[in-house]
């Protein structure tokens, strides 16, 4: 029984190796994928909330910067410009509803030193009783022989009282950017300072000049010369950049104001005072993903803008992650896939070698058993044959004799017959009778033998004596030939005396009938290894080589007897086999160098036997 199929270990690289080393390398790349289109989609989301809030910025700072561009055609449209126009020019412009942070528009007129106290005492004298402007004073004072920049024109005038009278250009901050918004023409902002009306209060302030003659000079000297003061937009720098950047919360927001615009000379990246930090940690933001720059009336700000926490959807930075797994559980049910069809296959596999083998194998023992039977089937036809020729043959034995005796016993019963013919007659029938007989005997051992019915009478004898005397008794079948025998005296064995005179008899027969007439017949007795050796032998023609391993078969006889019609039965040499192996001995043939055939009967001597 062959072991049931098993696994066997594979050389080389296996399938389910191979789909697991792609499931990976696939849940990998889709990882990297997801990774960096959710990290695409991150950096498109975040440079689009960084350009809307630059884009904001810039928007309301140039509503200011607007505002004081109109400020200022309202100042070289009309000769003067008193309060109630000014109100009603900054009402119609709609800034402070438009830009929330934009705390005040004013105009801020030059005093010479020398003419601050008529103007003092001018506004005062132009002002109706109670309003603050009946208290107006300049303040602080500018060194003797320099110019004052005063908050003239104010508003919203609720909340901004304080100002009025301020000298602007007491401070250097805001005097710097005067005299550029003078020089130039054009609306200059202010790096951020503490605004008056609040204080602690950052902001920036936006710069336009105003000059004599209703128009803007050509020339920086012409504009020195003419100027008469500036509009200025006060902006509270906290206030608006939190309504602008405060909406959004998933990033931290810093503005810095980096300088004046200098044409060729690149802004230090994060130099410059801090306007505005959207909490505590933008305060110390010194470099963010995305840095923005952006252009208010000649200073640069710039915008410094980095995710929060919160930046990224928990399911965008769960993506990646998720396809990973997915991959690697997608990989790992494809493994398991993998190896249960390499499994059935090595089963299926091993199933048809085993059944392959195992059919093979029944295919043979089918051969065998089929050679078996043909040959089992030629033996029966071989022995159907030798049927049919022994019931010949036997027939053929028994006529032939008793058609002899018939014809002599016919013969005598004539009248006219001599003494000597009847006694002629006689012998015939005697003879034949006897043949007959013969025949008949040995049919009846061999029958008997074959039944297990004949009776051995063991005894003691003395083969030597046996052997004479048959040699002796046998005259009338060595007539023919020449006898030369050589016996062994003494040898002793335990038999049955007639059953051994039949194998003698029949081999001497049979030497005699298959040898020519004439021809030497040995017989020959001798002791070997404690068995008795019985030989004879003649000179005919032999037994074929093909014949040997029949003529001790029951009723096998020779091809050349056709021919030759020598009398017979086949069971002679059977009938000496039998005899032998009964006595637990052998026959056995032998073809002398000389030619001829020679039978040996080996039999078992008794202890005791003299050498
Ligand atoms: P039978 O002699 O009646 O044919 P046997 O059994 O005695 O039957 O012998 C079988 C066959 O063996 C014979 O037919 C013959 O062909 C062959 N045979 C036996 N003895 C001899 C011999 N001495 N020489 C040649 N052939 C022999």
């Amino acid at each position: 029984m062959k072991a049931p199929p098993t696994l066997r270990a594979r050389r080389g690289i296996s399938v389910v190796t191979v789909v697991g080393v792609m499931g990976i390398v696939i849940s990998f790349v889709g990882f990297w994928l997801a990774n960096r289109a959710t990290s695409q989609t991150r950096n498109r989301h975040l440079d689009s909330i960084s350009e809307q809030a630059r884009a904001s910025v810039q928007r309301r700072m140039d509503a200011n910067v607007e505002a004081v561009f109109g400020l200022r055609g309202l100042f070289l449209s009309h000769d003067t410009v008193d309060g109630s126009k000014f109100a009603d020019y900054v009402a119609s412009s709609d800034l402070f509803r438009r830009s929330r942070g934009s705390s005040a528009l004013s105009f801020d007129r030059r005093v010479p030193f020398a003419q601050i106290a008529a103007f003092e005492g001018a506004v005062r004298a132009a002002a109706p009783p109670g309003s603050p402007r009946a208290s107006y004073r300049v303040q602080p004072l500018p060194s003797p022989g320099a110019d004052a920049v005063v908050v003239d024109l104010i508003e919203p005038r609720a909340g901004n009282e304080d100002a009025l009278g301020f000298n602007v250009a007491d401070d250097p901050v805001r005097a710097e950017a005067i005299a550029a918004a003078r020089d130039t023409g054009g609306a200059v902002c202010t790096a951020p300072v503490e605004l008056v009306q609040r204080e602690s209060t950052v902001g920036v302030l936006v710069f336009l000049a105003v000059y004599r003659g209703n128009s803007v000079p050509v020339t920086a000297p012409a504009r020195r010369r003419n100027f008469e003061g500036v509009v200025a937009a006060v902006i509270d720098v906290n206030v608006l950049l939190r309504d602008v950047l405060g909406l959004e919360p998933t990033v931290r927001v810093a503005i810095y104001d980096v300088g004046p615009i200098v044409a060729d000379v690149p802004a230090v990246p994060t130099a410059g005072r801090r306007l505005f930090a959207s909490d505590t940690a933008a305060e110390n933001l010194r470099s963010a993903p995305r840095v923005l720059d952006l252009n208010v009336a000649d200073r640069r700000w710039r915008l410094l803008v980095a995710p929060r926490q919160g930046f990224e959807s928990v399911s965008e930075r769960i993506v990646p992650f998720a396809v990973a797994l997915a991959g690697l559980v997608v990989t790992a049910l494809g493994m398991a896939l993998a190896n249960t069809t390499v499994r059935a296959r090595r089963m299926a596999e091993a199933l048809a070698a085993d059944t392959g083998a195992s059919l093979r194998a029944r295919e043979s023992d089918l051969r065998r058993t089929v050679a078996e039977l043909q040959k089992a089937n030629e033996q029966l036809r071989d022995l159907d044959r030798r049927k049919d020729t022994f019931l010949g043959t036997v027939s053929h034995e028994l006529s032939t004799p008793l058609t002899s005796i018939k014809g002599f016993a016919a013969l005598m019963s004539r009248g006219d017959l001599t003494e000597a013919q009847r006694a002629d007659f006689l012998q015939r029938i005697a003879r034949n009778a006897e043949s007959l007989h013969g025949v008949v005997e040995q049919l009846l051992e061999f029958s008997q033998l074959q039944r297990g019915s004949m009776r051995l009478n063991l005894e003691e004898l003395d083969l030597s004596v046996l052997v004479t005397d048959i040699l002796r008794q046998s005259a009338i079948v060595l007539a023919d030939h020449e006898l030369i025998s050589e016996i062994t005296d003494g040898l002793r064995i335990r038999g049955d005396r007639l059953a051994l005179t039949r194998v003698l008899s029949n081999l001497l027969t049979n030497a005699t009938k298959y040898s020519p007439k004439g021809t030497r017949v040995w017989v020959t007795l001798w002791e070997d290894s404690a068995q008795a050796l019985l030989g004879v032998r003649d000179d005919g023609p032999g037994i074929p080589e093909d014949e040997r391993e029949h003529i001790f078969d029951a009723f096998y006889r020779g091809r050349d007897t056709e021919r030759t019609r020598e009398p017979g039965t086949g069971v002679g040499l059977a009938l000496v086999k039998e005899i032998t192996g009964s006595h637990g001995g052998t026959v056995r043939m032998q073809a002398p160098a000389a030619g001829g055939a020679e039978f040996i009967v080996a039999l078992p001597l008794l202890d005791g036997t003299p050498d």
